[in-house]
């Protein structure tokens, strides 16, 4: 397809122009090796071609992000006295003055650095050194562009700790084995970290996501970080610079929000092979009388695509409403429905006219719990709510079997009846009739 060769045209002469630039002056974000897309970049070589060829949009949840971790860096700066406290006032002022600004930051900012502070007691004889929003780089690896800045580094010892501030709540996000934060350890080590003076044996990394009530920390070796380097980042530098264009799809490519994702070659090959596996394997089956094994495996095998075609419903409604025409589709208008322009002034007419009380016409109904925990900060509501709240039954979820949750005894309760099979199906296991299965079934 044209695209997809002028987009790796486009990128391969990216990579080549960072090249050059990667001589000059650093960047604010890493182009190709940045370790919050490291998610990405070392299981799939493209898609570092990808990050710098397609325009990524700001987005509100990015800007929100951004204004809690100023909160979180003054906090830390006045606690680590790198700020004086009417340097602070100033800046929590603005912070406040902020259209984003929610109380809930506050608390969050307050776990986040409290969980410093623990950090610091627990690991550490003597107060560390506290390096914040610190450029740390790992040129060592993939040159220039290999540095990334590290919400909080702390050094003292034989110990090395990086800390880093999640504000999101859609995905969570552990410590174990991430490699944003061992690239952030790694570029400590090899920028900020004086060898003649530490001695470094022990890294702790730890990722705050106060949204989700989230603390996560791994504890490694310096030999281990050190062999992940070698064994695992190494190579896959030197795949991208010696211009390797595979892509290697995965969960990656959706949790890392590669740009990517709705052109991607490889997800068009996914569904095209799932396509014809569909058409021989089971063209002998009446559709209509799947067993629940084929019909486990036909999901499995769908399974992996169906947030792709999501994605490639947002990109053409996307397109379409930048004006860019897309071949078959077009931007209609919605059902259009009756609104008020002034609401109050309509429902003072109303009630003149009805000659019923203006309060008729409103009806009170309390703020989501979200809402008022935001407008009065997370510590407030649960302080003042805890004991009028309890946790509802969470709406049950289909999972692959690898999923290390517990399955759940779906005939012991009650309330699934929006799971059942629908009515237009069977209810019962269809396949009872063997001429109609030609297929083996698979186990369990
Ligand atoms: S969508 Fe996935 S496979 Fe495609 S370039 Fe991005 S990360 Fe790689």
């Amino acid at each position: 397809m044209s695209g997809q060769t002028n987009l790796e045209n486009t990128g391969k002469n990216a990579l080549e122009a960072d090249t050059a630039v990667s001589a000059g002056t650093p960047m604010e974000h890493s182009k190709f090796f940045g370790p919050s897309a490291s998610h990405s970049w070392l299981r799939c070589p493209y898609s570092a071609i990808a990050r710098n060829t397609i325009p990524d949009k700001s987005s509100v949840y990015a800007e929100t992000g951004h204004l809690a971790h100023e909160l979180c860096e003054i906090k830390l700066k006045l606690y680590f006295s790198q700020i004086t406290a009417e340097e602070y006032q100033n800046r929590l002022d603005a912070i406040k003055a902020h259209e984003l600004f929610t109380a809930d930051m506050l608390s969050n900012s307050e776990t986040y650095l409290q969980t410093v502070k623990e950090l610091s007691m627990e690991h550490y004889t003597v107060e560390p050194i506290a390096y914040i929003e610190q450029l740390v780089r790992y040129e060592d690896i993939c040159g220039e562009d290999g540095f990334g800045t590290s919400d909080c580094v702390l050094l003292g010892g034989d110990t090395l700790t990086v800390v880093d501030y999640k504000n999101g709540q859609g995905v969570a996000v552990s410590a174990k084995n991430n490699p944003q934060m061992r690239l952030y350890a790694y570029g400590a080590l090899h920028s900020v970290v004086m060898p003649f003076l530490y001695d470094i044996k022990k890294i702790v990394m730890c990722i705050v996501q106060p949204n989700i009530n989230l603390i996560s920390t791994d504890v490694i070796s310096k030999d281990e970080l050190t062999d992940w380097i070698e064994t695992q980042v190494k190579p896959a530098v030197s795949k991208i610079q010696s211009g390797c264009r595979d892509r290697v799809p995965g969960h990656w490519c959706k949790d890392a929000f590669c740009l990517n994702y709705a052109y991607c070659a490889a997800w068009r090959e996914k569904f095209a092979a799932v396509y014809a596996d569909y058409q021989t394997e089971y063209k002998d089956i009446e559709i209509d009388t799947l067993s629940p094994d084929e019909l486990g495996e036909l999901y499995t095998k769908t399974q992996e695509l169906s947030s792709w075609l999501k994605k490639l419903d947002k990109q053409v409604e996307a397109l379409l409403k930048k004006n860019v025409p897309v071949k078959g589709w077009k931007l209609v208008a919605g059902r259009s429905t009756r609104v008020f322009t002034d609401v109050d002034k309509a429902y003072e007419a109303l009630s003149e006219a009805a000659k019923l009380d203006k309060e008729m016409f409103y009806s009170r109904v309390p703020l989501g719990i979200t809402e008022a925990s935001k407008l009065v900060g997370k510590k407030v509501f649960d302080a003042a709510c805890e004991p009028y709240m309890t946790k509802s039954q969470g709406k049950p979820a289909v999972v692959p079997e690898s999923d290390p949750r517990k399955a759940i005894d779906a005939s012991a309760a009650s309330d699934f009846a929006d799971m059942a099979v629908p009515q237009d199906k069977p209810s019962d296991p269809p396949n009872e009739n063997p001429q109609t299965n030609t297929k083996n079934q698979g186990g369990n």
